[in-house]
């Protein structure tokens, strides 16, 4: 076998790590903080953290917030609690960004969560304050979940 030239080898050798990480994008995020993110999730001993599960969030937060006009949205819940069904609840995309938010590094945890604010925003602005969210809301310690929830989405 001819040996390499090391020039070869080295392109070889950092031509690696983006073969097992495809650069996969985020919409609307830098690729370093899109491949910060693929390793978190792919590092994550969390059932509802796993591979796509931040781009789907952000995709499920924007559709939530999507609609035009004024009129209020409620958040419904999930019928299921798997980690695919549990997205129909919009609150459980917000979870699942604080968490990936939580567990990355600084530079990276800035842009995601500069993104997630300015959804955030919007959220505010499209639901509605549940005054009673202390008593029948499921973790209402989570600012998201003392909105005014139930029926459908529509
Ligand atoms: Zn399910």
């Amino acid at each position: 076998m001819p040996r390499k030239r090391p020039g070869a080898l080295r392109a070889a050798q950092s031509a690696r790590p983006a073969r097992a990480l495809p650069p996969f994008r985020i919409h609307g995020l830098s690729l370093r903080t899109s491949v910060a993110t693929a390793l978190v999730e792919a590092l994550s001993d969390d059932y509802y953290l796993y591979p796509g599960a931040t781009d789907r969030a952000l995709r499920r937060y924007r559709a939530f917030l999507h609609p035009p006009g004024r009129r209020p949205r409620y958040p419904q819940d999930a019928e299921c609690g798997c980690r695919g069904c549990s997205f129909d609840d919009v609150r459980h995309a917000r979870d699942v960004l604080e968490e990936v938010v939580r567990r990355l590094p600084p530079s990276a945890r800035n842009e995601l969560r500069r993104h997630v604010r300015a959804l955030d925003d919007r959220y505010v602005r499209r639901t509605l304050p549940d005054p009673f969210a202390a008593a029948r809301q499921w973790r209402s310690e989570d600012w998201w979940r003392r909105r005014l929830s139930g029926g459908r989405e529509t």
